[in-house]
């Protein structure tokens, strides 16, 4: 039996070390299940515009991290932005979102005038996903229309946080009062982690779903861990020794796992199959993900000359094809697994609207 709502820590934990197959398809049918029944079968699509790659941190696992010097900086301009928007209607999606390395090239008032250019000129929600702006920025982000924020706490393991993500000029890095101010100031608030983080224990793993669940987050995406050569933790260093027997493999299995308890921890969260597992399962991982619990994809409409610049990891799914190639390939994707591909902003969906649905 799944106790889908209540599992204790102690039935997650179990959960993720579990090696049963049939016992795993139980899980992900159980996933399947809550998916179905809370946010329905339409997958809202994202179209995701990798505004810039100019980062100021230096996180142990992200290519994009300011040491970097080899890596060759873009950041697009206003008009390259707005024509992405304008792509993102022609294609159906109801959803930009904007990401960045922490860049403060990207000015408060520079994207006040896109959010509000865009809010007024379209129908889409526009997410933001920029690292660790003052709260200033994401006030009047707010106040320009910007609907939600992506910030992933990465790992809930402060030891483990604070060895991957170094603090910037000596201030402290808090994603949970993040997240908290998010929500105060009317953002949706999304999150997640990575899983198989060199010196991730499977305890930790466990915890971090718990504190989606505490979050009360609107949106969570959790990906594999992929390491890229040119990090600390890609070469191996920076890593914190734990039992063998206790660290969290990045396999493609663990995170189905992760992705359908957080479905049944989150019932109603937006949960995307992410392009990170796509990429460890070029051939269906964005579908395995979908019947796992997953409910949104997120098809790149960065301008393909600036695809591969934006290289968080290496090998990236999707980095040749062209917006209306991505849009083809997640459209084919979805209807080959019998599910629609969702219209209109396709925002939070809260218990009780969902009581009053049609
Ligand atoms: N600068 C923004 C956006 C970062 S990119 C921020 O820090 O929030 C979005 C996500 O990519 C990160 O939150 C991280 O979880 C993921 N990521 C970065 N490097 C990665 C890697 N090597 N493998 C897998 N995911 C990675």
């Amino acid at each position: 039996m799944i106790h889908a709502f209540d599992m204790s820590p102690a039935e997650r934990l179990a959960w993720l070390r579990e090696e049963a197959p049939a016992r795993l398809a139980e899980l992900y049918g159980e996933a399947d299940r809550v998916r179905r029944a809370t946010v329905g079968d339409a997958v809202h699509l994202r179209g995701l515009i990798e505004i810039s790659n100019y980062c100021v941190r230096e996180c142990g696992y992200c290519g994009l991290r300011a040491p970097h010097h080899a890596l060759r900086r873009y950041r697009l301009t206003r008009d390259e932005v707005l024509d992405c928007a304008e792509r993102a209607v022609e294609l159906g999606y109801g959803t930009v979102v904007l990401q960045a390395g922490e860049d403060y090239g990207i000015t408060r008032d520079w994207l006040t005038d896109i959010v509000r250019y865009i809010k007024l000129e379209t129908p889409l929600a526009v997410t933001l996903s920029l690292g660790e702006r003052p709260e200033e920025d994401l006030e009047a982000w707010r106040d320009a229309g910007a609907d939600r924020y992506l910030i992933r706490f990465e790992t809930s393991d402060p030891e483990l946080y604070s060895q991957i993500h170094p603090t910037f000029r000596g201030r402290p890095s808090d994603r949970v009062e993040i997240l908290n101010t998010l929500k105060r100031l009317g953002y949706e608030a999304g999150s997640g982690v990575m899983i198989g983080i060199p010196g991730q224990t499977f305890a930790s793993l466990a915890a971090d779903i718990e504190l989606f669940r505490r979050l009360d987050l609107d949106m969570i995406g959790v990906g594999p861990y992929i390491p890229h050569p040119v990090t600390p933790l890609g070469q191996g260093l920076w890593r914190r020794d734990v039992n063998p027997a206790e660290q969290v493999p990045n396999t493609e299995e663990m995170v189905y796992r992760v992705v359908a308890l957080t479905r049944l921890a989150c019932p109603y969260a937006n949960i995307p199959s992410t392009t990170a597992l796509a990429t460890i399962n070029l051939a269906n991982g964005r579908e395995l993900g979908l019947a796992r619990g997953a409910n949104v994809v997120m098809p790149n409409l960065t301008p393909v000359a600036y695809r591969s610049l934006y290289e968080i990891y290496p090998s990236k799914a999707c980095i040749f094809e062209t917006a209306f190639a991505c849009y083809s390939c997640i459209h084919q994707r979805i209807a080959s697994i019998g599910r629609t591909v969702g219209s209109g902003p396709g925002g939070r969906i809260t218990e009780v609207a969902w009581a009053s649905w049609p």
